[in-house]
Formats: structure tokens, sequence, C-alpha cells
């Protein structure tokens, strides 16, 4: 299941954080420089971390060990998007740091730019297209600035030379047809042999899902995540694991993981915290999902610490196959003003689910568990890092959030450091259709861009049920965008509902329809700008609003309740009748909830293929050329902030101060150095 949710680019531009965003603290000050560096379509951001300042010393120092444990994750996930971007990373790092040749030239800068590039996506494809990045620079460029530096000071792997290593790097850096996707995921090749990540090796499709078909039993109630900790491999004939722990692969970084959540528990705010640190050491060290259950449970019920974090293998968006974690980590601590916010939402679960529009037989008759906070990130590791999601909603195990219930975070000073930097960019001037549409956008959509993410978060993957002998896999790849369709559809179909105002979680009537507008433009129009001319929507998330948009334009066609119109040659969405919009969405939400319940595949793939995947050519270029003209960064990443223990004469730590000020290169480059133990291929 994918339950993290990313910020789309421009799609909360332009608003003023008019709202009360609990990260107006004394510690940042009007002078924070939000804005860090910009190159090819990526921008750098930096977030505050207010409130950290005020936490008391245990709190800080488990912070920074566990911020410790964050970072030195960041190699095993660079591996696992290739086996060969660490060789490449420490190539051109070693080039970036040692080169005494002309750093004025074109080429010596697009050769930075792929550094920064690389460095955003945490390997050789982008972080968001899953296409490999093609370096601006030529091979023959490389080559020669590859040589021209000291081998003592270069990363060749157990004394090869520079010329074995480049005959090994050059064509996956070089060559389009060369491992072109991170992921693939069109339908009818062979998704494991046409996916660049490097969870398999030597072994097809077929063999992989026999392989995991045999070890899965129907009648298991709680069954584990199969496959999510370790790389597949075929040797002489036989299919096996590389289990991710201690031993096993990735066996150094993790190893170093475990030594910063040993000196967390020791300084954990409570018993129910150090047990929940101590479980995934357990987890580290035996590589066994019956642990990593454990440790979820005990994690999803660990509701009171003031301090959280997530940390290891997470997600699976990365994996074709959506069975293998992609490792992560995000330390964090509660906001505890915004939380009130969420905790009514959660508070009333029961009455969402209740009068959900969906079918009686699919609604959950008792919604447990669903607990929410909003969360200030203090530090973001591995596949949260530079990029990062401004909502998390784990445990991933749908029985044990069955049975246990799920944690769901708004992480709001991410939001609000996108917001600040966002700030009178030009976006909602070009693609807004009136000025009405900008004045409800700048009046309420922070508010309503927050309260959509918790929805989605709190109640919407959390809602419904499969029916009983109904495969939780039966949508197959089509499962990840309907999922999100599901949770988006959910909070869009609430977000006009007469009882947020009676809750006061919105001021008025209005506020709904600045999310309604800003949702629809963005799915049927602005989100083209992260597709490259020509090709489809590929992304789980892309393609879920994709499919919510041109479903609804298309339903509503007869009544003109959402259209494109032209003005002055240029295409705007227009929304006619609000009201009548939110029946649609009610009416979607039905369909697709039983198309999960019922595990329809075939209504699923209809839908997202018909709805969901492809591009108007014609307004594709159009919204490019618009978009290209504001001079913004689709993709946005971000730098962390530096934590430094202080210590009194006697080496002990009295206390742990942050700073803001490390660029973006430094910062790639000292992770490099210090958090980098993994061997360059594994
Ligand atoms: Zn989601």
């Amino acid at each position: 299941m994918l339950t993290t949710i990313f910020l789309l680019a421009g799609c909360n531009d332009g608003k003023k954080a008019e709202t009360q965003i609990a990260t107006k603290d004394d510690d940042i000050d009007s002078t924070f420089e939000y804005r860090v560096d910009r190159f090819a379509d990526i921008e750098i951001l930096r977030y505050p971390v207010p409130g950290f300042n005020s936490l008391s010393l245990q709190q800080k120092e488990l912070i920074y060990y566990l911020s410790q444990a964050a970072l030195e994750g960041r190699d095993i996930l660079w591996d696992q998007h290739n086996r060969y971007n660490l060789t490449i990373r420490r190539v051109c790092e070693g080039v970036y740091e040692n080169y005494m040749g002309d750093k004025s030239t074109e080429d010596w800068k697009n050769f930075e730019t792929y550094l920064k590039q690389i460095w955003m996506a945490n390997g050789i494809h982008h972080h968001y297209s899953e296409d490999k990045i093609l370096p601006k620079f030529s091979k023959e460029y490389f080559t020669t600035i590859v040589k021209s530096v000291d081998p003592g000071r270069m990363p060749f792997r157990d004394g090869m030379a520079a010329d074995e290593t480049l005959t090994e790097i050059v064509p996956v850096m070089f060559d389009p047809n060369i491992m072109p996707k991170r992921m693939n995921q069109a339908a009818g090749v062979d998704l494991i042999k046409t996916s660049a990540v490097n969870f398999y090796e030597g072994v097809t499709q077929k063999e992989v899902e026999d392989f995991y078909n045999k070890m899965k039993n129907p009648n298991d109630a709680t069954p584990v995540s199969y496959g999510l900790n370790s790389k597949v491999v075929k040797k002489d004939g036989v299919v096996a694991e590389q289990v991710w722990k201690k031993g096993g692969m990735y066996d150094k970084a993790i190893t170093r993981i475990i030594g910063w959540l040993e000196k967390a528990a020791d300084v954990a705010e409570n018993e129910q915290q150090k047990a929940v640190i101590n479980t995934l050491i357990d987890f580290y060290k035996t590589g066994d999902l019956k642990t990593f259950d454990n440790y979820s449970i005990k994690w999803v019920s660990d509701t009171s610490s003031h301090v959280d974090f997530v940390n290891g293998f997470i997600e699976t968006y990365t994996d074709p196959l959506g069975m293998k974690g992609s490792w992560e980590s995000i330390v964090n601590f509660k906001n505890i003003e915004a939380t009130k916010r969420t905790e009514t939402i959660s508070a009333n679960a029961q009455w969402f689910e209740d009068n959900s529009p969906i079918d009686p037989r699919f609604k959950k008759s008792e919604v447990k568990g669903v607990s929410a906070k909003v969360i200030t990130a203090a530090i973001l590791g591995g596949d949260c890092y530079p990029a990062t999601p401004i909502g998390i909603n784990l445990p991933n195990s749908n029985w044990i959030r069955a049975q246990h219930g799920s944690k769901s975070v708004t992480i709001e000073n991410i939001t609000y450091a996108y917001d600040k930097a966002a700030e009178g960019n030009g976006f909602n001037e070009e693609f807004m259709w009136s000025d009405y549409e900008r004045a409800l956008s700048k009046k309420y959509g922070s508010l309503t861009d927050n309260l959509h993410t918790d929805l989605h978060e709190c109640l919407g993957h959390g809602s419904g049920k499969l029916l009983p002998e109904v495969d939780e896999d039966a949508l197959k790849a089509y499962g990840s965008p309907l999922e999100e369709a599901r949770a988006d559809l959910f909070a869009l179909y609430y977000l006009a509902d007469p009882k947020l105002v009676e809750l006061r979680l919105l001021p008025d009537d209005e506020a709904y329809k600045s999310e309604y507008y800003k949702y629809i433009m963005n799915g049927a129009m602005t989100q083209f700008t992260r597709i490259q001319p020509g090709k489809n929507i590929e992304q789980a998330h892309m393609r879920n609003r994709a499919l919510i948009s041109n479903w609804v334009m298309e339903k509503g066609k007869t009544d003109s309740v959402v259209v494109f119109k032209q003005k002055e040659g240029k295409t705007y969405v227009v929304i006619n009748d609000y009201h009548k919009l939110r029946n649609l969405f009610g009416e979607l939400l039905a369909e697709v909830q039983r198309i999960k319940s019922e595990g329809d595949y075939e209504a699923g793939k209809k839908l997202v293929e018909t709805y969901g995947v492809k591009v108007d050519p014609k307004l594709h270029k159009e919204v490019l050329a618009r978009y290209e003209k504001l001079n913004l960064a689709p993709y946005k990443g971000f730098v962390n902030p530096v934590y430094k223990p202080v210590t009194d004469a006697n080496g002990k730590i009295t206390d742990i101060t942050i700073s803001y000020d490390e660029n973006y290169i430094d910062q790639q480059l000292r992770y490099s150095r210090q958090y980098s133990v993994l061997p360059l291929k594994n």
C-alpha cells in the first residue's frame, strides 16, 4: 500500500501562510533563508525546526542519536536504486573534490549539475520520473577528468584502475538504452528485467512471483510483509533471498544504524519508546519479518511520546512488484498546537466512515486506532531526503492497520517551508482562471491544503474494507494509484461537508472551493509540468490525480460542471458548479472503493488506463511553455539542519545545537565522507 504523499510543485504556490501555523517560533526569525540552490528541474530549500531549542536535553539527545541513525542508511538507498550508483557517485565526488583543471568551462558546470542531480535522486535515475538522468557532458570529457585525478584520491574498487572502472560505469551513465528506467510499470513486459533497481538479480518476474507465492499461505490472517527486506538473486539455478541485516547484505551500514539506535534507547522518553527502539534493533540484527511486525505494532501503539521516528525498509514504491522496502528515515517531534486539528478529525472518524458515500457492505463497522498528529521534522534521511513527503501514514501491513490502527502525520514545518519559498512566484497568476480563484487560494489555500492532507492520511487510507475473500494484491500494479485515488476522493468529498464547519475545522462553506479548484487544475493540467514531452503519466500519485480530474470532467460534461475554457489562446480550468463536483467525487469514491473491496482488477485497470495515464499532447505543450516562462523548478528537495553535541570537560553532553547554514553541496559531500561505509557493490 502506498501511504506517503508528496507535495506537487506549484500546487500550493502563491499562498501566504496566513493560518496559524505553529512554525512561527521565536528561534526562527524573518531572515531565515528558505531557498538554497537551483539547478536542472530542482530547487533545494531549507526547513526550520521551530521548538527544537525548547526541548529537554534528553529529548534533544534522543533526536541527535536518531538523526545519526537516519543519516547512516543513505548508502543503502543508493545501492537499492541501482547497483552502480555508489561507484558512480564516489567517482564523481572524487573528481569534484580533486580535479585541478579548468572549472570555468561549460563542461565542468554540466558535470557539477549532474552530480547535484544524482544527489537529489539518490542515484542516476530521476527521483520522480524514474528516467535515467543523462549527462550534458560527453563521455570523452568525463574520461579525461577522471583520469586527470591522482588515482590515490579516487575510490576505485579493489585496486581496479581508472580504465576498468570507467569501462564499467561509462555505458551505464551515458548509453540511453542501458538501464533507462529505475522502475518500469509499463504492462506487457517483464517488470524486473526492465527495471534498473537492485532488488533483483538474474531472475525473471515469473521466477520471483513463483518464489513468493510458494511462501504465502492464503489462510494466514497475519502474514508478514514478504520480501520487504531482501534482494532476490538466482545463483546456480536456485532463487534465494539476500537479507538486509547485520551480518547480511548492507551489514556495515546496518551495524552503524544499530549503534546509534542503542544510544537512542538509553535516552528514550519512556519504557514504551525504549521497547520500540530495541525491537527495531532486534529486527536489524535478525532480519526476521515477524520481529518487524512486532516492532510496527509497538511503534503504532506509542502515541504518547513527544519524539518519534521512522527508520527502516518502509515504502515499496520503487519496487516494480511493490514488495521491497526502500530505506528511509524521518525523526520528528509533535507540534502540539497544530495537532489539535487532526485530533478533532480522528475523534470523529466513525462519523466520517458511517456517512461516506460508499456501499455499506464496504464500510468498516468500527474504525480503529486512527491516530493523527502534526509533526515537526528534525531530520530527513534515505528515501525522505532530499525530496520529502509532507504526510506519512504507517505501518503499511494491512492486518496490522486493521487490528492495531495506523499512525498518521502531517509534516507542517516542511509544508510551511514550501509555502514560504513559493510566495509570489507567479504560478497562480498564470494558471488560475480569474481573481476569484486566486483570492480563494490566498484566503484558504494553506488551511485547506493541510486539511486535505489530514483527511487523506488520517481517514482516507484507513477507511473501507475488503470483502473477506479478496486478495489485497488483487489490483496489482493498479493498486497504488487506485489506493491514492481512494484516499484523495475521501478527502475531497468531505472537504465540502458542512460537518467540517461544524467542527470548526473550516471557517465557512466557501473554503473548500479553494482546494477543489487547485486539485482539478493540478490533476488535469499543471501537473503536466512534471512530464517530459511525449511521455505518459507513470507516477502513482500523479496517475491518481489525473484519474480523478479527468473522470469528473468527463462525467460532468453534460452539466458543464467543470470545463476547460480558453482566454487569449490559453487554457484554464473553470468550475461552474462546486456542489455537483462534490457529488461526482462521491460517485467516483464509491466506484473506486467497490473496485478495491471486490478486487475488480479489470475495472481498476480500465479506470486507470482510461483516465490516469494519457496526456493530451497539445495541452501538455501549452502548459510546459507557460510554465517555462515562470522559470520555476517543478521539484523541490531539502537540506537538513546540522546538529552538534556540546560536551563538558568529562565528555558529557550538555546541549545539542542546531544550525542552518550548511549548503547543498557541502552537506552532500559531508554525508558522503561521514556516512558511507558500504562497499561500492553489494
Ligand atoms: Zn496516500
